[in-house]
């Protein structure tokens, strides 16, 4: 199955470019000062922990869905069969999730559960599991009403062997539009692993829209505000049947998707205007955001992705540049040839690269055009050719869908960010909106934020031989244990 493959190839991939950006968006720090370690909103970040010398699984293969030949070809046999315990071992059987937490459940050996969450309209369903991993490392994995597989921790597929994002929790978003749409949930054990668990689903209102205040939600409820993490809602997946339809996917681990009720509105109502005026584009890919305590990713585990603070409070997200061969991907754009062990395109890539220029431009267009956002990130090289297509839009005739308006253009003078302090955004964009004042994550730690060490340039070696950076000891926040990054480089297909 020919994309099947592609896409456990694209999840290393980006596992392994994600590694590659832990410096990506060092530059906000500096320009914002983001001295505002104030109250603190933060649970404990969860410890992960070596899973269990388990058995392999004990799967049995006779149980059958309605809907079994949709089924993606990774899942294979894993359907088990009844179990005395409980009747909810696939989806046909599934029980319907509980709103709020159901403790003391448990996966035995060869045993699996689904649930069925079926989601409220104007509502986003935040479905996960919570266990101790140390004492057995299950998983929980997301399908649609089809059966079709939509998403594990570890990006777009199932099953996966790479472990080194595990936690004591695991979470998805679902969205309904107009209510009534059916997900499933699985919750299985990792190579035969066995553990209890308890089952959380929570709601949030949720509805798509220009501005998040506009659509009558409080600031508050806009900007993430809130204890132990209610401010921050799972990015949901998309849903092909609403209004704006398959318009993303997922570039990153379940945990590190969560954001501020306005970026998600914010996001999806960009996306959708694209797609009005852009007909045929293709879904883009949305990287890394927040943790759900409103923590930089990686820090979850000690291992930051980026530095220190640059994605705190849930409204800073890192999002995939739209590209000519519609891939929309994780990558780098710049086509130049370089290794860019440095992070940046070389001057070579003004001619050679394969952002799609208007599309991108029109989409920043969208973000700009909220007062929320604070600044984009954008490569250095790629920034004037992106502000350039901008200007052709603006120029287009009045009625065309392209168009820009005068003030969206003029985002692209003074909230477009690049330079050198603003390395590997020849893979991604950073889309950065306003920073709270108080709500902070991190006020219960130490020290207060300094801004991250700069960037060392390239330094030892990975394993493929090529060069990686250096990871500045500074950019650990107090009291966290930072391992040495496995970085690599994402290498052009
Ligand atoms: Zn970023």
């Amino acid at each position: 199955m020919k994309h099947m493959i592609a896409r456990r190839e694209w999840s290393y991939f980006v596992v392994m470019a994600l590694a590659a950006m832990t410096h990506g968006c060092q530059g906000e720090q500096g320009e914002t000062g983001m001295d505002d370690a104030a109250d603190s909103t933060a649970s404990e970040a969860d410890t992960s922990a070596d899973s269990e010398d388990t058995e392999p699984a004990d799967v049995s293969d006779e149980a059958a869905l309605p809907a079994a030949g949709s089924l993606p070809e990774a899942l294979g046999s894993a359907w088990p069969g009844a179990s005395s315990l409980e009747p909810n071992e696939a989806s046909v059987t599934a029980k319907d999730a509980p709103l709020g937490v159901t403790n003391n459940l448990s996966i035995t050996k060869g045993d699996e559960d689904w649930y069925r969450v079926v989601v409220p309209a104007r509502t986003v369903a935040r479905v996960g599991i919570e266990m101790n991993h140390a004492a057995g490392d299950l998983d929980l994995v997301a399908y649609d009403a089809q059966g079709r597989l939509l998403g594990s921790r570890n990006g777009a597929e199932y099953p996966y062997t790479f472990r080194g994002q595990e936690t004591n929790t695991e979470y998805y978003g679902f969205y309904s539009e107009d209510g009534g749409a059916v997900y499933y949930v699985r919750v299985l054990g990792h190579a035969g692993a066995t553990n209890k668990y308890s089952l959380r689903v929570d709601h949030y209102s949720y509805v798509d829209g220009q501005t998040c205040t506009g659509a009558g939600f409080s600031l508050a409820d806009c900007d993430g505000r809130g204890s132990s993490g209610s401010g921050l809602i799972p990015f949901p997946f998309p849903d092909p049947s609403d209004s704006l339809g398959n318009a993303y996917n997922f570039a990153s681990y379940s945990n590190y998707r969560f954001a501020r009720r306005e970026l998600v509105m914010l996001v999806r109502h960009a996306l959708a205007e694209t797609r009005e005026a852009f007909p045929g584009t293709k879904p883009l890919s949305l990287i890394d955001i927040c943790q759900m305590d409103g923590v930089t990713p990686g820090y979850d585990i000690g291992d930051p992705r980026h530095p220190q603070s640059t994605h705190d409070q849930g409204g800073n997200i890192d999002i995939a540049y739209f590209q000519t061969d519609g891939a929309n991907d994780a990558e780098i754009v710049c086509n130049d040839g370089a290794s860019h062990a440095d992070g940046y395109c070389t001057s070579a890539a003004a001619k050679k690269h394969i952002v799609d220029l208007p599309r991108q431009a029109f989409f920043m267009a969208k973000l700009f055009a909220s007062s929320r956002t604070r600044v984009i990130g954008t490569d250095t090289v790629l920034a004037p050719l992106i502000r350039g297509a901008a200007q052709a839009l603006a120029a287009l005739p009045a009625g065309d869908r392209r168009k820009i308006s005068q003030s969206e253009l003029s985002a692209f003078s003074n909230r477009l960010a690049y330079g050198s302090g603003w390395p590997y955004h020849h893979h991604h964009i950073h889309l950065s909106l306003q920073w709270l004042n108080q709500g902070n994550a991190r006020a219960g730690e130490a020290t207060a934020l300094s801004a991250p060490a700069p960037f060392l340039g390239p330094g030892a070696q990975d394993a493929e031989g090529d060069p990686k950076p250096q990871m500045s000891n500074s950019m650990q926040a107090p009291g966290e244990a930072v391992d040495s990054l496995d970085m690599a480089w994402p290498p052009r297909p």
